[in-house]
């Protein structure tokens, strides 16, 4: 099966994607924390690069051709799409814009600090591109040796300059919860502590005018997890990180960032409509290896042809090799029965502040998520707070508490749909 015909499966309804994802697997170099599918610049020859824009390029064409432009958003990401070297970062974004660039509302790049040359600023400012991502993660150089980034504070400051000098919008990613280093003799060593808070301040004075705030979460098998089991890290107090957490919210506040998703911070306006496509669960494509598509259904999904396939989803092969010789070879396609597509969509939509569409949640389902959930609200009452517009969302404390939240919602969402709804 390839990408570019799912839409016309058997039992198909489902929505044509106005959004488009491309993913870059390179970076100059592999973070201390990242289980992300991305591999170190110097293990890939630069022939493989190039191969592998050459087939991204042809891939969008296909699918531009079989989904139909315009499409409404543009997200290149990664990995660093910036690590590509001029030439190749030049030919896939002129590429992209052709292919893909007419009538987009958004398009974003995201880029590392060690990476974003004026040069490479210029050519994604002249192809297009609306809105630069970057990695931030901390102003503090402790922290960032922590991580195992490659850039420091000044690579980051001169990296902020640069983007908000190339009139693009600006969103800048900030991680909490970094542990310390240990001290020879035990205890924390010299680390720097409020960094959080001087990380923030930094950016909000600069004029960044999107902010993603995560939670440092350390995946087995990493080189941070290795070291915080040699006890060469100090764990964070949960606490004293949620305290810190908490004071920068309140910070970006007061600047008139409003929490508009779990980690996501903006005035009023300047949201990311891409990441919007995402949790509110509508259909997207995935280009590139190890990229993931969604292509959802719409209207109602009762009839017991629907019931195996009220979504799908597709993930690009992740080995570059084949991907490059056959990508549509190496695509691996699940069907996402009624109940888990509806949970899903309770998932994604509860992240948001604005919260669930709950009509069009009816629409498709078959039923009204207020009284499915009915349970849950009963449970968490002050997290929901009132109700209005359609909507069904958590408040500020809700939004803290979304997974034993969800929880709650899973065992409502199974025994409304029964254990075999077509799974
Ligand atoms: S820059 Fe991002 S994708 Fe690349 S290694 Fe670091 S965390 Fe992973």
């Amino acid at each position: 099966m390839k990408l570019a015909e799912l839409l016309t499966l058997p039992s198909g309804r489902r929505a044509m994607p106005r959004s488009i994802y491309i993913h870059i697997p390179f970076c100059s170099s592999k973070c201390g924390y990242c289980d992300f599918h991305s591999l170190p610049l110097g293990s890939i020859s630069s022939a493989l690069r190039s191969a592998y824009i050459d087939r991204i390029l042809s891939r969008l064409a296909e699918c531009v051709e079989a989904y139909e432009a315009p499409f409404e958003t543009l997200y290149i990401g990664g990995g660093t799409p910036t690590a590509l070297e001029d030439n190749l970062f030049e030919r896939l974004l002129r590429g992209v814009d052709e292919l893909a660039g007419r009538g987009v509302l958004e398009w974003t790049l995201e880029a590392n600090p060690e990476s974003l040359s004026p040069r490479k600023a210029g050519i994604a400012a002249a192809s297009g591109v609306t809105r630069l991502s970057l990695g931030i993660q901390s102003m503090d150089d402790g922290e960032l040796k922590v991580l195992g980034r490659k850039a420091r504070s000044e690579d980051n400051k001169r990296a902020i300059k640069l983007a908000l000098a190339s009139g693009l919008a600006v969103s800048a990613d900030l991680i909490s919860s970094i542990p310390a280093e240990a001290a020879p003799g035990g205890g924390a060593g010299p680390g720097k502590r409020r960094a959080l808070a001087e990380s923030l301040a930094f950016l909000l004075d600069e004029g960044v005018g999107h902010i993603s705030l995560y939670d440092l979460v350390v995946e087995k098998g990493t080189p941070l997890s290795g070291r915080l089991v040699r006890g060469e890290l100090l764990p964070t107090d949960a606490d004293e990180a949620y305290e810190e957490r908490k004071e920068a919210e309140r910070r970006l506040v007061e600047r008139g960032y409003a929490r508009y998703e779990v980690s996501n911070f903006a005035p009023p306006g300047a949201q990311s409509l891409h990441n919007s496509v995402y949790w509110c669960m509508r259909s997207y494509l995935g280009i590139g290896s190890g990229a993931v598509s969604t292509l959802v259904s719409e209207g109602p999904v009762f009839d017991p042809a629907d019931l195996a396939t009220a979504s799908l989803r597709m993930e690009e092969g992740r080995d570059l090799g084949a991907w490059l010789a056959e990508p549509d070879a190496c695509l691996s396609i699940s069907r996402l029965s009624r109940k888990d597509s509806a949970f899903e969509t309770i998932m994604m939509g509860l992240r948001t502040a604005s919260g669930l569409d709950t009509e069009r949640f009816a629409a498709r389902f078959g039923g009204d998520p207020e009284s499915i959930l009915a349970r849950t609200l009963g449970i968490w009452k002050g997290e929901f707070g009132t109700r209005s517009g359609g909507r069904l969302a958590v408040n500020d404390a809700g939004l803290d508490l979304l997974n034993p939240i969800l929880v709650d919602a899973l065992i409502d969402v199974e025994a409304f749909f029964g254990e075999n709804d077509g799974t």
